[in-house]
């Protein structure tokens, strides 16, 4: 049986004082009806999953290099991450793609890395508003599934978020029927990509400006089976009632 799965993307957000936040959600969901991921920075992957440890919420990292070790000032590979504690790692998030330049090659190389080192991925795809405009979604989302998912992803190692890049951090959100259409559209490439057993496992989850508030709406619909949440899971009081919803159709 498929688990839901409410993500939460803290991004360039957190210090020590955050960790409150951890504390809350893990008092708040002991036995959760759904799994829950938190995301926060590097600094505090290793703090986050210490207090998280025997809970019922997983961390996760934001990125990671495409090598497991080597000479790259800055940068933290998924080995690295693993040993902090992260059993997850979200990868090609519009906001990478486009501040770092990340192509579809190298997130699939990422991934393929973050595989081999036992972490789940959660793989980001969406139009941004002007492909959106020029009528490209289905195109993109086409050409962003096929290159940025590696041979190596499975239902069991691989998230799907479909993030339209003008929904995130805007408080705006795709119609109903338009996450319906692109998470239908992911679930047939996904068939072809991998057969149909494997894509029906597969979780696919809707980010950009989800609140407790168009939460309930946005977990109805076909395909949609969680969220990947940015700024409303940066307070316990924000994500918790997104958990409760996912949870009341689980
Ligand atoms: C995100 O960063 O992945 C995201 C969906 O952000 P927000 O929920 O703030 O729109």
């Amino acid at each position: 049986m498929k688990r839901k799965l409410a993500a939460g993307n803290w991004k360039m957000h957190g210090t020590n004082a955050s960790l409150t936040e951890i504390a809350a959600l893990v008092t708040a969901h002991p036995a959760p009806g759904a799994d829950i991921l938190l995301c926060p920075p590097a600094t505090l992957l290793a703090r986050a999953a210490v207090l998280a440890a025997d809970s019922a919420v997983m961390i996760g990292a934001q990125d990671c290099h495409a090598a497991a070790s080597g000479a790259h000032t800055g940068d933290i590979s998924a080995p690295m991450l693993a040993d902090a504690g992260a059993t997850a790692v979200i990868l090609g998030h519009s906001e990478r793609r486009e501040n770092h330049s990340e192509t579809n090659e190298l997130i699939s190389e990422k991934a393929h890395s973050a595989h081999a080192a036992g972490l789940t991925t959660v793989i980001c795809l969406g139009e941004t508003l002007a492909q959106r405009e020029a009528a490209q979604t289905l195109e993109i989302i086409a050409t962003d599934l096929h290159a940025s998912l590696p041979d190596s992803a499975t239902a069991a190692n691989t998230v799907l978020a479909y993030e339209p890049v003008w929904a995130i951090g805007t408080g705006l959100t795709p119609t109903e029927a338009q996450i319906a259409e692109i998470h239908g559209l992911i679930r047939s490439l996904l068939s072809e990509r991998l057969g149909e057993t494997e894509a029906a496992a597969l979780r696919l989850l809707y980010g950009g400006s989800v609140k407790p508030g168009n939460a309930a709406g946005i977990f109805g619909i076909a395909n949609v089976d969680g969220a990947l949440v940015g700024g409303a899971s940066l307070k316990a009081a924000d994500f918790s009632p997104i958990i409760n919803a996912l949870e009341a159709t689980a």
